[in-house]
């Protein structure tokens, strides 16, 4: 998942050439030399195995991610460990068919799915052709928040088709408000700050109505023929939706303090579009790498229990580390000392991004572990640039529990700056991985090299927090948690999808 927010370019610089702190003195073992290329791209190559015998996906509530749960319990067992499968019921949608989107009077035009308007995650299934109204539209080249009181729809004709611009408030809202007033599908179009793309996003839930999002020309066009009288719309929507069980995978270290827990996580499924082998199978197989060769680190390395999480339903809201921060009782979360999360470490035209805990909304101490890993690559001359906390990752539940988080990431759909392809090569304009979410996320989609020398990282920070929190918590959470602040309202993005 993400998309990419760039630093100044002077930051750039500085994290570049950062001093490595006494932190980064290599230490014996060195556990970044233990977990080798060769196991991570073993890994790699089994969950394409996988993902290939089992309709090319593994997506949860789907054959594929069952299996790879059952090759990491596999893995980790070979390796001493005592793995749970923590199952958990989660809202499963899956389009069917593709939707259709069209205009049946005043004129007769279809408009063209993936280019002119996508559907939404958990639309609800229908055939409706009906007239069409504007709810409270905004003024040219303003984002506004039209739909999101249900005064908006006091005059909204029962049994039409709502038109309605994004902003202001989530697609849910907006979605429920128009059942509420009687439509019998939803047209959220595109704002006029992103013009040429038609909106994907997610209702967060089942609806029950169908919901599409064509792209601001569409929509506003639209608009203006249902001002005018006589729009009739079409759409068709053929989608699934139902409870099904998934599940995480945890296991910890034997060693360590239990009151003083480090969370290592990264998701393990894909989205049934491709087999995710970049997304997130880089994060799944070096941490299974790392977490195979951490009790090498002995007693004294591991001060503090390394939990090692796999977690699933990643791809439809960040569900599986949800479930588990908020399963925990407030005593077990308060031994958490913080969580490293890694989604997509080797993408094939990326940035080796590492969390922005310096963010003045982000739990304190999550700067500490920006700077541990920064140090570490700045020791190395490796480069880095900050990458956003905005939501599209399993570090999102932590933070809004108030726990430090860090980690690193290598860019999703977002572009490729030219500063960007100075620092890290690779090419300028195009995305950091032009195969996110899509069948091509395959073996031939990783970066060797960033994979590599992320997986060095990871195995660092795991190393650095397995014998000391001090620079992130003091090391003194016997009774409860004192340095959290509260974590960031509302962020744009549950997961890979858009919220609003
Ligand atoms: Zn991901």
């Amino acid at each position: 998942m993400r998309k990419f927010a760039i630093g100044a370019a002077a930051a750039l610089a500085a994290t570049g050439l950062a001093v490595p702190s006494a932190n980064a003195a290599p230490a014996s073992p060195d556990l970044a030399k233990l977990v080798t290329a060769k196991d991570i791209k073993r890994h790699l190559r089994n969950l394409q195995t996988i993902a290939d015998h089992n309709g090319g996906n593994r997506a949860a509530g789907q054959a594929g991610f069952t299996v790879s749960t059952r090759y990491v319990v596999s893995e980790l067992k070979k390796a001493g460990y005592t793995p749970t499968v923590q199952n958990f019921d989660f809202d499963y949608f899956q389009e069917k068919s593709p939707a259709t989107f069209g205009q049946t009077a005043p004129n007769k035009v279809d408009y063209k799915n993936g280019d002119e308007f996508t559907s939404y995650q958990y639309s609800g299934s229908g055939d409706v052709t009906a007239d069409a109204a504007a709810v409270d539209t905004p003024a040219p080249n303003t984002d506004g928040d039209s739909g999101c009181q249900t005064e908006d729809f006091a005059s909204f004709p029962k049994g039409a088709i709502a038109l309605i611009q994004r902003g202001g408030c989530d697609f849910a809202v907006k979605a429920a408000n128009a059942k509420t007033a009687g439509a019998t599908a939803v047209v959220i179009y595109q704002k006029p700050t992103v013009a040429d793309s038609p909106v994907g996003g997610t209702l967060g839930g089942p609806a029950t109505l169908p919901v599409v999002g064509p792209t601001y020309k569409v929509g506003s066009d639209l608009v203006k023929l249902a001002k005018a009288g006589g729009l009739k719309l079409h759409v068709k929507t053929d989608t699934l939706n139902e409870k099904r069980t998934t599940n995480n995978v945890i296991a910890e270290t034997k060693s360590g303090r239990s009151d003083n827990v480090v969370v290592v996580g990264a998701h393990l499924d894909s989205v049934e579009a491709g087999p995710g082998i970049n997304d997130n199978g880089s994060g799944t197989s070096t941490l299974l790498a790392v977490a195979q060769k951490a009790s090498k680190l002995g007693k004294k390395g591991l001060q503090n229990k390394v939990r090692f999480a796999w977690w699933g339903a990643e791809e439809e809201g960040l569900l599986g580390a949800e479930h588990y921060v908020t399963s925990l009782s407030a005593g077990d979360r308060a031994k958490i000392a913080l969580n490293l999360n890694f989604d997509m470490t080797a993408s094939p035209n990326g940035v080796r991004g590492v969390y922005n805990g310096s963010d003045p909304t982000a739990p304190h101490g999550s700067a500490a572990i920006q700077k541990v890993i920064n140090d570490y690559f700045g020791g190395r001359r490796l480069p880095t640039v900050p990458s956003d906390f905005n939501g599209r990752s399993d570090y999102g539940p932590f933070l809004e529990a108030g726990i430090p988080a860090g980690g690193i990431d290598t860019g999703a759909e977002g572009i490729k700056t030219a500063e960007e392809a100075k620092l890290f090569g690779g090419e300028a304009g195009k995305p950091y991985d032009g195969c996110y979410h899509a069948k091509c996320d395959r073996l031939t989609n990783i970066n060797w090299n960033l994979l590599d020398t992320n997986a060095d990282g990871v195995a660092f920070a795991v190393q650095s927090f397995a014998k000391s929190t001090l620079p992130v918590n003091g090391e003194a959470l016997r009774t409860g948690r004192a340095f959290a602040k509260p974590a960031p309202t509302a962020p744009l993005y549950r997961g890979g999808h858009l919220v609003r």
